[in-house]
């Protein structure tokens, strides 16, 4: 087992580090269950951190971190589930379902993350008709601070005083702050296909009809790009596998179109970056690339190649869920362009706007509500202090009681949390029990928890 004194961790943004006393790359359960019970004896905090896709501090600890990246093996698949190590990267995972013809109902958006940091996060992408990825665990084995395994099913239940307890509903999506995830059991899907229309439309009309697409297309989200009034959209539908295999017939999407997709990080990173010393750039950079690489097209391919991307140029971002009740997530949206606009501030494009439907992690933004996410990035931005345009996004997410994502940057605190998730309440207390010495809670969740 690989073991450093002093270890210098950053996250792959570069906003976020930690000098680690300890750092350890374990490769047995064994090795995993020895370094949880020297935290526990030493009374040390302890954090896993996974590939670092985190834009919050909730994976970093100046004490004990450890890395799951000699851990990470598939166990089994078989013809609806997929079982393996918590450190597997989901790329790995992902070539694992494609070529046993199986798939999740939905995915974030890119395929870097570890399994066991996304689901620890709540990774999600964008339908209303499915929930995050979290949603898919079917068994998670969990070592314990005591230093023993513990394994939750959607059935495990605890009973605390006269009151019971799903468990699940607390691991499912847990930060990391019940203990190790080693092993992790998903449901799948057989794979499936997927058509997907890409045009440009005016904000306001957006604004209209947003929630009639986000019922209508299986899959919908949107980039509104600011400064240019337009927002581009995402509508996909599912295809029989016939239709995907004379995808030739229905594509729209030129061999230039193509080529320019495959620029766009090479073009764009200088320009994000001249960007962030004179923002007035902003505008016309947001308008030359929505003319230039977001044109109407429609493309044919597996839910992978259609759902899932590389990754993107750096950047630090900020999500918000919103209730949909009484509009809510509209006037938000809108009330963030009207103040953004009228502000000296400008920000890049895009501005990520997407769906999920009811869930039942209490971590969860969109727990027991059908949620819209707004979330806004910074591009080639590493800085630890909030950028201005972001601090802006705050202040207007707060007045429409927003909950943030966890992985994101955002002013989470106590009181938020209390406000804005309404199991947050029976999360501490299952958390408490499961952890006394709390010793999964680094600074940042400290003060939160
Ligand atoms: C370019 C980019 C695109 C993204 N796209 C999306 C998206 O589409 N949708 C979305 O919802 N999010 C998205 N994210 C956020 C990302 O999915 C989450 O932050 C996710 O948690 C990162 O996974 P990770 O493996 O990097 O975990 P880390 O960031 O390293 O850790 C996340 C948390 O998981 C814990 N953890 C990790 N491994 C374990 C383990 N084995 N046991 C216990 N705890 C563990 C860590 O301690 C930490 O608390 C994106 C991030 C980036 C950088």
């Amino acid at each position: 087992m690989i073991k450093k004194n002093n270890y210098i961790w950053n996250n792959w943004a570069g906003n976020q580090s930690c000098l680690s006393e300890n750092y350890f790359e374990p490769e047995t359960e064994e090795q995993i269950i020895e370094i949880v019970r020297f935290s526990g004896k030493n009374k040390k905090k302890i954090k896993v951190v996974g590939s670092g896709h985190s834009f919050s501090p909730i994976a970093v600890s100046n004490e004990i971190l450890i890395s799951l990246k000699n851990y990470r093996k598939l166990i089994s698949v078989d013809k609806d589930t997929v079982t393996c190590q918590g450190g597997m990267y989901l790329y790995d995972l992902y070539d694992v379902l494609i070529s046993n013809k199986l798939s999740f109902p939905d995915f974030g958006v890119i395929n870097k993350q570890t399994v066991a940091g996304a689901l620890a996060a709540g990774t999600h992408g964008s339908s209303l008709m499915h929930k995050s990825l979290s949603a898919q665990i079917e068994k998670l084995r969990i070592i314990t601070a005591s230093g023993d395994p513990v394994e939750i099913t959607r059935e495990t239940k605890w009973k605390i005083d006269d009151e019971e307890f799903n468990l699940w509903e607390a691991a499912s999506f847990s930060l990391g702050s019940f203990g190790i995830v080693t092993e992790v059991t998903l449901k799948c899907d057989p794979i499936f296909y997927l058509k997907s229309e890409e045009s440009v439309i005016d904000f306001d009309e957006y604004l209209k009809c947003m929630d009639d697409y986000a019922k209508r297309y299986e899959y919908f989200k949107a980039w509104w790009f600011p400064h240019t009034d337009k927002v581009y959209l995402f509508k996909a539908e599912r295809i029989e596998e016939e239709q995907y295999h004379k995808k030739e017939q229905w594509i729209k999407y030129t061999e230039e179109q193509r080529k320019r997709d495959l620029q766009i990080d090479k073009l764009t990173s200088p320009l994000f970056i001249k960007s962030n010393d004179d923002s007035s750039l902003i505008p016309e950079i947001n308008s030359f690339c929505l003319d230039y690489f977001f044109t109407p097209r429609t493309r044919i391919g597996n839910c992978f190649e259609i759902l899932v991307h590389d990754e993107t140029v750096p950047m630090v971002v900020s999500e918000y869920g919103l209730s949909m009740l009484d509009d809510n997530h509209k006037k938000a949206l809108k009330k963030f362009r009207d103040i953004l606009e009228q502000s000296q501030h400008k920000l890049h494009f895009p501005v990520d706007l997407r769906y999920t439907g009811a869930e039942n992690s209490y971590l969860s933004p969109a727990y027991k509500q059908d949620t819209f996410y707004i979330g806004m990035c910074i591009r080639e931005y590493g800085e630890e202090k909030i950028h201005p345009s972001m601090q802006l996004f705050f202040d207007v997410m707060k007045k429409y009681t927003a909950c943030p994502s966890w992985g994101k940057l955002s002013d989470l605190s106590k009181s938020t949390c209390e406000k804005g998730f309404p199991g947050f309440e029976n999360f501490k207390k299952l958390r408490n029990i499961i952890d006394p010495d709390r010793i999964f809670l680094n600074v940042f969740f400290e003060g939160i928890f």
